[in-house]
């Protein structure tokens, strides 16, 4: 397959899976991970902070040390019915001074431990929403950052705004800070769908975020739309995405909906209203691409759509893509510190997860520990199993002969099991394998979850229920 790495990443139309026969479809329908990280976050277990710290230090050695920084704040005034983060409704106000005290004091364990030694280069400030906190709070939080972390003169610095709650304060505050580019929680504008899955939202809410924003000159502007609500259809996902293409985001997130009430209790408030079978949701991502692609709107990896002036398309053309915690990144192999609970660090061959609840998340950052309560060590299978896992999922393509030059072994040989697990793939027309690599076809590309499980060796020791649907 001489010349499979000449074509581009980035599809010139969107493939729809509702143009796939349907045999196919079934034959490749299941659950699994959405692959922001590998291994996937649900396999964390225990580890020693002290052995996170050592893989820190070890992963940055040599590199140009710029990383990003995630800050989560785990607070919303009332809890969507279809909302998978982790954040709490309705918090007093001294619970939330208790977490601003506390991320105060793990920054600073993390920036004493790091002795300066890095430069952030994405801030990511995310929730919960962030805009639960007032002007005056977010000022002390991003304060508490900026004292004890140097910054690029071109971070990126980004925030996500729940659009019935944010305040011109806010965004004055947040624009003068530096922060350019911001993400709304849209979900969607049928009043339906959003009177069941989050309460009090309506349309006029996203407009006037957006016009607060234009005005403090803001025009990096992502909208986040979930895809298979219950009550949602074509028609009304329809209206959603003609309605969004009016507003005329940068980018815009299309997230499958997960139903998962055994994980998420609050979910139960869904129950008796009829969620789209897969068919339908699949018709739904469709009609939806299929509107933001003729608008201009370019599909980006896995979920995403970005107008050609957006650096997203650039970073995917280029292949420097990277897929973080937060979502897809134009930088490849960026390691990203969390703050906050439940917050995740991915650095060098570490992942560590916060502690979920808020005491103990407070408890630890007391004691002047690292607040962590769970992560993953990767071994040397596990970096080459990202690398692949990653390459597929950004670019949908894996040379390798990159793999054999950053790890020194022959992916031929090491994935010989693999690469005959995909040969129904490739019967299936979905991708071609041969010595240079791996390329997924346009239609490959809409079963490329799929293709990363391949890879996956953490896979078996997961309950299917724990993720979404891979199509749809
Ligand atoms: S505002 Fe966002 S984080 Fe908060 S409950 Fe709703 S979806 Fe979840």
């Amino acid at each position: 397959m001489t010349g499979a790495f000449s074509e581009t990443s980035v599809g010139a139309f969107a493939p729809s899976l509702r143009d796939v026969p349907s045999e196919l479809r079934r034959k490749y329908e299941t659950r699994g991970p959405r692959y922001t990280s590998y291994p996937p976050a649900n396999h964390f277990g225990p580890v020693s902070p002290g052995d996170v710290a050592a893989r820190w230090r070890e992963g940055l050695l040599g590199r140009d040390r710029e990383v990003g920084l995630y800050v989560h704040v785990p607070f919303c005034k009332t809890r969507c019915a279809f909302c998978g983060c982790h954040t709490e409704a309705g918090a007093p106000a001294s619970r939330v001074e208790g977490y601003l005290l506390a991320i105060e004091k793990e920054l600073e364990t993390t920036a004493a431990l790091l002795g300066g030694a890095v430069a952030v280069t994405e801030l990511a400030v995310g929730g919960g929403s962030p805009n639960h906190l007032t002007a005056a709070q977010l000022a002390r939080l991003l304060d508490a950052v900026e004292k004890r972390f140097t910054f690029t003169a071109s971070a990126e610095r980004s925030v996500e705004l729940d659009p019935r709650r944010t305040t011109e304060d806010q965004v004055a505050l947040l624009s003068a800070r530096g922060f350019n580019r911001f993400s709304m929680g849209v979900q969607d504008f049928d009043q339906r769908v959003l009177d069941l899955s989050r309460a009090g939202q309506r349309p006029e809410h996203v407009r006037a975020l957006v016009e607060i924003l234009q005005r403090h000159g803001q025009s990096a502007i992502n909208f986040d739309l979930v895809c298979g609500l219950p009550h949602q259809t074509v028609e009304t996902a329809e209206a959603t995405a003609q309605k969004t293409v009016e507003l005329g985001p940068s980018r815009i997130a299309l997230y499958g909906f997960a139903l998962l009430e055994d994980f998420l209790p609050h979910q139960k408030a869904l129950r008796g209203n009829p969620s789209p079978s897969a068919d339908r949701a699949i018709a739904i991502r469709a009609r939806m691409s299929q509107i933001f692609v003729e608008h201009g709107y370019v599909p980006i990896g896995m979920d995403h759509f970005a107008r050609p002036s957006d650096e997203l398309l650039a970073a995917a053309k280029e292949r420097r893509l990277g897929r973080t915690f937060m979502g897809y990144t134009v930088r490849r192999d960026l390691s990203v510190f969390g703050a906050g609970p439940s917050a995740i660090a991915g650095v060098g061959s570490a992942y560590s997860q916060n502690h979920k609840d808020l005491d103990a998340y407070i408890s630890s950052c007391d004691r002047g520990e690292l607040p962590i309560a769970r992560g993953h060590l990767l071994g040397r299978d596990d970096e080459i199993r990202r690398e692949v896992i990653r390459d597929l999922s950004c670019n949908f393509a894996v040379s390798f002969p990159r793999i054999r030059a950053l790890h020194g072994i022959s992916p031929v040989e090491h994935f010989r099991e693999e690469i005959k697990q995909l040969e129904h793939f490739e019967t299936d027309g979905l991708l071609c394998v041969n010595e240079d690599g791996i390329v997924m076809t346009e239609t490959g590309r809409l079963f490329v979850r799929n293709a990363c499980m391949v890879f996956d060796r953490y896979l078996k020791s997961a309950a299917p229920q724990t993720y979404s649907r891979t199509l749809g």
